[in-house]
């Protein structure tokens, strides 16, 4: 029997600075596979948008790996099967990946993985991926950590080994034929590694000067921003490269966007640190809090929640499967308070229109839009004062809510105040062609804060939430201990606009 190494490609798709492929090249023939895992596909934090990006990663990836000689075996089933295939036919010596740390479901298959390669006496080799370290005790130390991972010499597409095997591999299933339920993303940037570097050339050669002045509005964000998101999380471009030619480039932004470089590995590394954060709250006094409602959450996904940027946001996203930071946080900040609604629910619904999902950074983001974490500045976003301060002639409102398109500016962003002189021209029928808003921002806002209060108020409160900072912060900021804020500014300013 013929002995060689399986390369399992996860959320890793290239073949350059590699080292699961890398390091399996230096003892033996290398078989390249890919398993699509149904079961992982229909869970509800995967939709069909991101198959469709995945897909593309894929065909990209075989074609980089037929440049070096070898050839990517796709398979449809679960991981244990699929070496199980290879078993029979091949002595395989060791499975090659990268460290994943995703969802409950991949951090089971991994552990049941690990058993089954055990039995099996093949050794599993896993590389790491990011800057995010496994079995971490403490954050003491994790930016030296990071920072070495990140100046690690590159490592170079292999040299060529002409290793064509005669397996047959499956074609890649369309989303209808793996079940997906089809959602439509027909703004959607194209996957592989090819496109990734495009945007990253793009963005070092016509934005990171201004970078820093484009995070913010949506109108600015979607040429500002480097768009990087989805090729850092299906790996075809790695953290460490992109690190390292930003920082070679030495313009202005570049700081800037180390930093947020930074903060994509420091948030993964806190679900790589305590996995069960994908759905239990920080905070146990925060747990269980909100109430389930299908009206609201199905008018909120769908951008038909009656305030027009939170709609305008929202359908944008629906179309383009990204939208930047602040609006995200804006979203779930609504969901969360105004409509009180659980963070698992809609932070499902948001993981499924992200083609960049990332369950370390998602998870955790959903929890500090949500005030559950207790040690992050609760902020709840006032959705209309978003819209003065980052749209405020309504321009973006109007190209995604074009019932709204010939309302006078005046009344852009809080169409329910529109008067009857005006209601003629502007062709809107509220309730009719747009809905009325679903809650009251004001007194949603309140009600939210107040219930929020009440639970800070609880005795022990801050005791728990010192012990989630000495886990979870970085050293910096542990060293001022969370005290009961009275008038938090922040909350506060967040409220400023009188409606
Ligand atoms: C509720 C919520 C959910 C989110 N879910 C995800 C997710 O599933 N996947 C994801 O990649 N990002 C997520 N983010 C973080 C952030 O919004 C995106 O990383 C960013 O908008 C991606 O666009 P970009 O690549 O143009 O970012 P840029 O601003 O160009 O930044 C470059 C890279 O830095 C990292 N980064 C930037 N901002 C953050 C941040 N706040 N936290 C962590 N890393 C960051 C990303 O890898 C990003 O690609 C979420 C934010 C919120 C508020």
């Amino acid at each position: 029997m013929e002995t060689i190494n399986l390369v399992w490609f996860k959320k890793d798709l290239r073949t350059f600075d590699n080292e699961a492929l890398n390091e399996a090249l230096k003892t033996e023939n290398v078989i390249p596979i890919f398993v699509i895992e149904p079961d992982l596909w229909k869970l509800p934090d995967h939709s069909s948008r991101q198959w469709e990006f995945v897909r593309e990663c894929l065909i990209d990836l075989n074609n980089s790996l037929n440049d070096i000689g070898l050839k990517l075996i796709i398979r449809v089933g679960n991981i244990e099967d699929v070496i199980k295939e290879f078993t029979e036919r091949f002595h395989v010596k060791g499975i090659y990946s990268h460290e994943e740390t995703g969802n409950e479901w991949t951090f089971k298959r991994d552990q049941d993985l690990r058993r089954f390669t055990k039995n099996e006496n093949i050794h599993w080799y896993e590389y790491r991926q990011f800057g995010v370290f496994r079995g971490l005790k403490t954050r003491k130390n994790w930016s030296r950590k990071w920072e070495q991972h990140m100046s690690q010499e590159l490592i170079n597409d292999p040299r060529r080994v002409n290793y064509f095997i005669d397996i047959p591999s499956h074609n890649l299933p369309s989303s209808k034929s793996l079940k997906l339920n089809l959602d439509k993303c027909s703004h959607r940037i194209q996957g592989g590694r090819k496109q990734g570097l495009n945007k990253l050339y793009e963005f070092l050669k016509y934005k990171i000067d201004n970078y820093q002045y484009s995070l913010s509005s949506p109108l600015k964000a979607f040429d500002g921003c480097s768009r990087l998101s989805p090729y850092l999380t299906w790996g075809c471009l790695s953290v460490r490269e992109v690190v390292q030619t930003i920082r070679r480039t030495k313009k202005r932004g570049s700081r800037a966007i180390n930093s947020r470089l930074h903060w994509h590995c420091h948030f993964i590394q806190k679900l790589e640190s305590e996995p069960e954060l994908e759905s239990r709250e920080y905070h146990p006094y925060m747990s269980g809090i909100r109430k389930s409602n299908q009206i609201f959450l199905k008018a909120w996904s769908q951008g038909l929640t009656g305030i027009p940027f939170i709609d305008a946001c929202m359908r944008s996203l629906n179309s383009h499967g990204w939208i930047n930071f602040r609006m995200r946080a804006m979203l779930m900040s609504f969901a969360s308070y105004q409509l009180w609604l659980p963070w698992q629910e809609s932070g499902l619904c948001l993981a499924r229109k992200f083609i960049d999902y990332e369950p370390g950074i998602h998870w955790t983001q959903c929890q500090m839009q949500s005030g559950t974490t207790s040690i992050n500045t609760m902020r709840i976003y006032n959705p209309i004062k978003q819209g003065y301060d980052h749209d405020p002639e309504g321009i973006f409102i109007r190209t995604w809510v074009k019932e709204l398109q010939y309302l006078p500016s005046k009344f852009i962003h809080a169409p329910w105040k529109i008067d009857l002189f005006h209601q003629d021209d502007s062709s809107l029928v509220l309730g009719k062609n747009y809905p009325f808003p679903i809650v009251d921002p004001i007194i949603s806002t309140n009600t939210a804060r107040a219930k929020l209060k009440e639970i800070r108020n609880k005795p022990g409160f801050f005791d728990i939430a010192n012990n989630i900072l000495e886990k979870h912060s970085s050293r910096k900021r542990r060293k001022s201990k969370l005290k009961k804020k009275q008038n938090n500014p922040v909350l506060h300013k967040q409220l400023t606009l009188k409606l």
